[in-house]
């Protein structure tokens, strides 16, 4: 009650006040007190393609953002189909982030449907890409220096969009992407540390489509893969038959399935050569809200604990190399 009569005084002080050369001094009160209430409300809306991407916008720009993902948890980008209800939030959109690198095979005409013609960031801009038969492998967040790329663009197209109007609120973006780059960083040297304790020949591993190209190149794990980048085709069975063989040559030490794929494919490889299915890797989507893989940074750790566990689980070899 009384809060509220003295807030309502310096209002009509504040108000009184916009005509008078005394405003300056009369509103510094409620000023100070609006300007609190706005830091904590988002000024930006934000549409991120998929889950990855969306934490990411939403661990740099903290509160000035309002963020939201066309493709959510445990989804598959790969054969995503955008309904009405995805084009009207494109259309009201600031700020759009995309991937890139043709992941969202979908994204053109999704623009175009929605009018949209504000800021389109491709969060992979300037990545180093690794090439494979039908051109750049778009799953580059799989390497942490690449999603330090990533976060780097996308502070750079939050902080363009604030300053002009919101200065104070590019300068806190900017703090919380020095702070995000620094977590980056130590998961990154960390996952180093882990995987090179594994004797290299128990780093090979089988998993559903191609999506840890850029996860093996930067920490040193073989993936084999049935399908290729995308899940939108079917594997041969000759393919099946030849993964079927090298897991069985003993050439694998684990097998993996993914959360955005059907795991029956896998089971029927694991089955087939005798291997058991050492757990669950996240690849192009998080797991949903308050779960064990919600956050980039967690999905990351996430799959570095599954994949150093199958590793490791009855490595003859592992044992050989502790002993003298
Ligand atoms: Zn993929």
């Amino acid at each position: 009650m009384e809060f509220n009569s003295t807030r309502r005084a310096f209002q009509r002080r504040f108000l009184c006040g916009l005509g008078s050369a005394a405003a300056g001094t009369a509103f510094t009160p409620w000023h100070v007190a609006q300007a609190a209430d706005a830091a904590a409300s988002p000024v930006l809306k934000v549409v991120a393609t998929f889950s990855v991407l969306a934490d990411i916008a939403r661990e740099v720009g903290g509160n000035a953002v309002e963020v939201s993902a066309l493709v959510g948890p445990n989804a598959d980008a790969h054969v995503f189909e955008p309904t009405p209800s995805d084009v009207r939030r494109v259309a009201g959109a600031d700020v759009v982030i995309t991937n890139g690198l043709r992941f969202e095979g979908w994204i053109d005409r999704l623009i175009a449907a929605s009018g949209y013609r504000g800021t389109l960031v491709v969060a992979s801009r300037g990545v180093a890409t690794r090439q494979l038969s039908g051109g750049a492998d778009p799953h580059a967040w799989q390497d942490l220096a690449h999603g330090m790329r990533y976060a780097d663009n996308i502070r750079a197209a939050l902080v363009t969009a604030l300053s002009a109007k919101y200065p104070a609120r590019a300068a806190e973006v900017e703090a919380r992407a020095v702070a995000y780059q620094q977590r980056l960083t130590a998961l990154d040297r960390d996952t180093r540390a882990r995987i090179a304790a594994l004797p290299a020949e128990r780093r090979r591993v089988i998993t559903s489509h191609d999506a840890f190209g850029y996860f093996a190149a930067a920490y040193g794990i073989t993936f084999i893969a049935p399908r290729g980048w995308t899940t939108g085709s079917e594997p041969s069975a000759e393919v099946v038959a030849r993964i079927v063989r090298q897991a069985r040559n003993a050439k694998a030490s684990a097998m993996l399935v993914e959360n955005i794929s059907d795991p029956r494919l896998i089971e029927r490889i694991a089955r087939e050569a005798g291997l058991a299915v050492g757990g669950k890797l996240y690849s192009d989507a998080l797991s949903a809200p308050g779960t064990e893989a919600d956050t980039y940074l967690k999905m990351f750790e996430y799959n570095v604990r599954t994949l150093v566990a199958a590793m490791s689980v009855g490595g003859q070899s592992t044992e050989l190399t502790a002993k003298p």
